[in-house]
């Protein structure tokens, strides 16, 4: 009865596909809003999608369906409502690492029968790399504590030693609230900026994140060798911002050398995906680049990225439905250390 999920190509921007690295292979990082399922069934209004496209019982496998598709390195999921019962389980069997941090007022809850709040959702694959640090982070504005959250760590590489700093997000959605997105991002940049720039963890961690649930899981033997400048940072995240907004130009245009993957898929290089999702609601088709994932241009590239699918791939009734099972696309690359 399901047609097949859409094929997607995996993108090479630099050309060719490079010889595989055995001894260093990519990092690869997968993004997704995978909506959360009292919203879909209660809230979001997906009119063109059949509910029984949304019956959790299948939809998950069509969610876990993806990412093992890819099975990436690094995992940031947002609208996760669904940890404990299914995604911390079946992750950690198929060796994934992961850290959960629910919003402080999920909308879930308003739904009859939700299964718990939604929040942010953050894998590592363990045989790739070892953590040394979480912070859980609530997301101010203008001082004043807001909705949202991000989950930020620190891993180290197994095979290199190499370290990084992953961060997941989503922040405020609608139209409207651009000012209070870009005080949300400008947070999290000032935050990350001090957790790369001391090396990603520690127990400076404590005095700047006394009113965080936090927990620190050090490896010792890394922290021997802090290095001055930046570790190398990935933020994914669903920003809720078309490109044009302020939230965007804030974190192309921060002290921590962020550029956006995505952009490489276009010809020029320089120009986001006409879509990330695409829904139709009672109000109307909403199409939109809500979704990034940033990375440090000085320390990392790209290798590929999976590409979007076309609108004819997507079909008349958009997302979700009964081949894809969010209103947001993953997006997935392949980031290795320069030099
Ligand atoms: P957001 O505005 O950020 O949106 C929350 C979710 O709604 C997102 O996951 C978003 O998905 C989705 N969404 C976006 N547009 C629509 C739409 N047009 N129709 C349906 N869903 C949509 O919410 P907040 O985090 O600011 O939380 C607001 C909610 O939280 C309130 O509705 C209330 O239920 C609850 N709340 C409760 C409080 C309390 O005291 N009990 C206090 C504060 C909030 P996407 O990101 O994919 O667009
Ligand atoms: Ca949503």
């Amino acid at each position: 009865r399901r047609p097949a999920r859409p094929h997607r190509d995996l993108v090479y921007p630099g050309g060719a596909a490079p010889c595989r690295h055995q001894h260093d292979p990519p990092i690869r990082v997968m993004q997704w809003n995978i909506l959360a399922q009292a919203l879909g069934e209660g809230k979001d209004g997906f009119v063109r999608c059949p509910l029984d496209a949304l019956n959790w019982h299948e939809r998950k496998y069509l969610i876990l369906e993806e990412i093992l598709t890819y099975r990436p390195d690094v995992l940031c999921l947002q609208e996760v409502d669904h940890y404990y019962d299914t995604f911390q389980p079946i992750m950690s069997g198929l060796g994934y690492q992961g850290s959960f941090l629910a919003k402080p007022w999920s909308p879930c809850l308003d739904v009859e029968r939700n299964n718990g709040p939604d929040g942010c959702a953050l894998f590592y694959r363990r045989s790739r790399f070892s953590l040394q640090a979480t912070a859980h982070l609530r997301l101010s504005a203008m001082m004043l504590p807001t909705n949202q959250v991000a989950i930020v760590q620190t891993l180290s590489c197994r095979v290199t030693g190499r370290r990084l700093c992953v961060a997941v997000t989503h922040l405020k959605a609608r139209s409207g609230w651009e000012r209070l997105r870009s005080a949300q991002g400008a947070d999290l940049l000032q935050r990350l900026r001090s957790i790369t720039s001391r090396g990603g963890g520690g127990r400076q961690d404590l005095d700047q994140d006394l009113d965080q649930d936090l927990d620190l899981d050090r490896d010792l033997d890394q922290d021997q060798e802090e290095r001055p400048g930046l570790l190398p940072l990935v933020v994914c995240g669903d920003f809720n911002a078309e490109p044009s907004e302020d939230v965007y130009r804030r974190f192309s245009s921060s002290p921590l050398g962020l550029d956006s993957a995505y952009k490489l898929l276009s010809r020029d290089g320089q120009t986001e995906p006409a879509y990330t999702t695409w829904k139709i609601r009672p109000s109307g088709e909403s199409r939109g680049t809500l979704d990034y994932i940033w990375y440090s241009q000085e320390a990392l590239s790209v290798d590929s990225l999976l590409d979007i699918p076309t609108e004819e791939q997507i079909g008349p009734d958009r997302l979700p439905s009964y081949h894809y099972p969010s209103d947001h696309l993953s997006l997935l690359c392949d980031l290795r250390f320069r030099g």
